[in-house]
């Protein structure tokens, strides 16, 4: 990809093209109780710096992919070797993207040195991630420290917030400088000392940036880094450490009502955690070392394997149709499996939890034939 090319990567800098996300660590210095890959103080340990490399170089092979997302895990804690990494990824023709909790911001000055930094550097995107569930652990201000060190800072990444609300569905919206922001997100934004009217809507956000021509655009993407907050905000999802720690904040619904919902981001979000290991999404599926697609090694062709992985009959059914006509398939066949779930995560994690990698592929190429449909052979996520 030429430079141009990575500089108009989506309207804002978040596209939604496949990424591939590394678990470069996941060890971190919060233990967040919704974390769905269950980082914390205890895992320790990180990837090693070859294979992250030889996986960046093999993504530059692959058609569509153009971003390289550093998860985990607390990505700060080995600053050095993700900023090394981001250099190749940059190299590569790829936009850099690091996910942060933001715990080095302990003063604005201090924030606006370290973005300084970062936009110096390979870094073309920070997400900060904030809310009810990490206050325990990084100080409310942190956050808003790199909203305030983003405003002097002279050259800084492109900075989103994301933040996780329970409940989020179902909130009544409030109207606020013209965007709809849900209760419980107005209440998050309060808590940690933002505005609503200087806040965005980070989807708002890319869907008026894409209506903008590329000179416009710029001058956009400048005034949203420097002057707003440009907030995500995703339901509580049931996985990981938030399945045993937030059990009672989970709505539980019959199957019947997701059933159909499918899976956008399955086998768009390539990751690959700190053993190698691979799978089509980032979220609990990579709880579960048996249900991995692959193990990278430093030959991994990765063209070839981010195919393979989109073709698997598994992802496949998954991003069409959900994990949810699988349980009800399986259920029917008389494995015991539950009948209410509060998300399609949590979908996912009941079938890795009961069934084998190779009964859910076996089982996705059924419900394809018995949808009077032959599994699907071009296209893919
Ligand atoms: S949610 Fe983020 S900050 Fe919290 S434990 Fe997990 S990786 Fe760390
Ligand atoms: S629904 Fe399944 S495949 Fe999709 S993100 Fe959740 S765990 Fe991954």
């Amino acid at each position: 990809m030429s430079p141009a090319d990575r500089a108009d990567n989506g309207p804002i800098g978040f596209s939604d093209d496949p990424l591939l996300l590394l678990h470069y660590t996941a060890f971190c210095n919060a233990s967040c109780a919704h974390c769905i890959v269950e980082s914390g103080p205890q895992r320790k340990g990180r990837m090693s710096l070859d294979l992250a490399g030889d996986l960046i170089e093999g993504a530059g092979g692959v058609p569509h992919l153009r971003t390289v997302v550093f998860s985990g895990g607390e990505s700060f804690i080995y600053l050095d070797d993700v900023l090394q990494l981001c250099a190749q990824a940059r190299a590569e023709g790829l936009v850099t993207r690091i996910i942060s909790n933001g715990y080095w911001a302990r003063t604005p000055e201090i924030a606006a040195r370290m973005l300084e930094r970062l936009g110096g550097e390979a870094v073309d995107q920070l997400v900060i991630s904030f809310g009810e569930f990490h206050r325990a652990f990084i100080p409310a201000e942190r956050v808003r420290n790199v909203f305030l060190g983003a405003r002097q800072a002279s050259a800084a990444p492109f900075v989103a917030y994301s933040t996780v609300i329970a409940g989020v569905r179902d909130d009544p919206t409030i109207d606020v400088g013209g965007y709809a922001w849900p209760t419980g997100v107005l209440r998050c934004l309060a808590d940690y000392g933002f505005a609503a009217e200087e806040c965005v809507p980070l989807a708002a956000a890319v869907a008026r940036g894409a209506t903008l021509a590329p000179d416009e655009r710029t001058a956009f993407k400048k005034a949203m880094v420097h002057e707003r907050a440009l907030i995500n905000y995703e339901p509580l999802a049931f996985g990981g450490r938030a399945s045993r720690e937030l059990r009672d904040r989970q709505r539980l619904r019959p199957i019947e009502q997701d059933a159909g919902t499918p899976c956008s981001v399955v086998g768009r979000q390539i990751t690959a955690v700190t053993s190698g290991r691979l799978y089509p999404c980032c979220s609990v599926w990579t709880n579960f070392p048996n249900h991995a697609l692959g193990v990278a090694d430093s030959a991994t062709d990765m063209p070839a394997m981010v195919d393979d992985m989109q073709m698997d009959a598994l992802v496949r059914f998954i991003h069409e149709r959900g994990p949810g006509p699988l349980i009800a398939q399986l259920r029917q066949a008389g494995v015991p499996l539950a009948g209410e779930y509060s998300d399609i995560c949590h979908m996912c994690q009941t079938l890795f939890e009961h069934v084998s990698l190779d009964d859910l592929r076996q089982a996705a190429a059924l419900a394809f034939n018995g949808a009077n449909r032959r599994s699907p052979d071009e296209g893919g996520p």
